[in-house]
């Protein structure tokens, strides 16, 4: 038996090999694409502008498949999340949160996430595996023509793109998983495919220093920096990888990057964590850290209100913390946004995706168990992030 050949997997320039292998000519390697990734075909009977001949081949050689949805939930402000089986008992989330002008996909790259930050429970249930290009690419697909068929908008280039913004902020670290990130992210940016720009696709990263100068070679797009403390120490103990690349080869690293990416500043994220990184003198220390000569990096500030969960140990900074703690970095002249939190009725927050499939019940009873938490940590928790870069 011959195995079938996932066409979510290729990029274009495999795609054209593919066709070639079948031996058709380039061209039909560019209606192929089209017809996948604007029109969300996955049947290759449909694709009526191809000769017989050739739908024949790819019945026999090509399939196209992204990964199966467990379940579907829309939120009452319109934040949908899909739970995603990427199989041995491994699920991923990928969440749409619609805005006035765009519509943003937070999408997952790893099940699992090696990195284990303290304040993070994806983190907290270890590294699974690496996700493939089909099925980090799969979740823009699945999404894209979900969401159209949900309004009744027509597939293909003419119906109106709900998907205009792409966060890789999901589950996992994505330059952790660099290849099949980054050829997922160029099909993102293909005009053939997605036709997305590069300031509106958004990489977020721990810190993987190598890693952000291949991605500055290999594929810029806008960076977003999880950096959550203003020195080594504290870091350290947030951000385990901090022990392997600190702060200083860090900020080396986000200025680096800025020769090439397509936006003139960085992102810095940062999760507010009640008396741990949250004071005055934080902030401060954060202004001497983006502006050190050896290394002063333009920026802007996301503060992120924690999302606890229960084996953190961690609480959220109250609302006027958060608000001063921003003040700090404003009057300095920085932009900082503090992130909306959104889609709470279906547990769909940053650093909340967990995801595992051997228990379908989990997110029927984590929905159960919202109630309590809101009532112990206040209505806004478990809201989804409002991506504002
Ligand atoms: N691994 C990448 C991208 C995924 S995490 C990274 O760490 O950047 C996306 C964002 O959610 C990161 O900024 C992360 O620090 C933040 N985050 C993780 N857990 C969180 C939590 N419990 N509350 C708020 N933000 C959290
Ligand atoms: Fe991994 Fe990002 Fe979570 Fe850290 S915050 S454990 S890098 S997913």
């Amino acid at each position: 038996m011959t195995t079938l050949t996932n066409l979510l997997d290729l990029d274009p320039a495999q795609l054209t090999a593919f066709c070639g292998e079948l031996g058709e000519k380039p061209f039909r390697a560019k209606q192929l694409q089209r017809w996948i990734h604007q029109f969300g075909a996955n049947d290759f009977a449909q694709m009526t502008d191809l000769a017989k001949s050739l739908r024949e081949k790819l019945e026999k050689h090509a399939i196209v498949k992204a990964p199966t949805v467990i379940s579907d939930h829309t939120s009452t402000d319109g934040t949908r999340k899909w739970l995603l089986d990427v199989g041995q008992g491994n699920a991923v989330e990928t969440v749409f949160i619609p805005e006035e002008n765009r519509g943003t996909l937070c999408v997952s790259t790893q099940a699992g996430c090696a990195v284990n930050c303290r304040f993070c429970s994806t983190g907290k249930q270890g590294f699974n595996r690496n996700l493939s290009v089909g099925e980090i690419i799969g979740q823009l697909w699945m999404a894209e023509f979900a969401l159209r068929q949900t309004k009744g908008i027509e597939p293909g280039p003419k119906g109106e793109r709900q998907i205009t913004n792409v966060v890789m902020m999901g589950m996992g670290e994505p330059l952790l998983n660099f290849e099949p990130t980054v050829t997922a992210m160029r099909l993102m940016l293909d005009d053939n495919a997605y036709g997305l720009s590069r300031r509106r696709v958004t990489l977020s990263t721990s810190g993987v220093v190598p890693m952000i100068d291949k991605l500055a070679q290999e594929c810029p797009v806008a960076m977003a920096v999880s950096l959550h403390a203003p020195n080594d120490a504290l870091r350290d103990s947030l951000v385990p990888l901090n022990k392997k690349y600190p702060l200083a080869e860090l900020m080396a690293a986000c200025r680096r990057y800025l020769d090439y990416a397509p936006r003139d500043f960085i992102t810095f994220e940062y999760c507010m964590l009640d008396g741990v990184n949250d004071t005055d003198e934080h902030a401060r220390e954060l202004l001497a850290l983006v502006r050190n000569p050896l290394h002063p990096v333009p920026c802007k500030f996301n503060l992120i209100p924690f999302n606890p969960f229960p084996e953190s140990g961690l609480v959220r900074s109250n609302n006027a913390r958060i608000k001063a703690f921003a003040q700090v970095l404003m009057d300095a002249g920085i932009v900082t946004t503090i992130r909306k939190t959104r889609g709470d009725d279906i547990d769909a927050a940053c650093g909340q995706l967990a995801g595992e499939v051997q228990d379908r019940t989990r997110v029927q009873e984590r929905m159960q168990k919202m109630a309590e938490y809101q009532k112990k940590y206040g209505k806004d928790f478990g809201r989804i992030v409002e991506v504002s870069t």
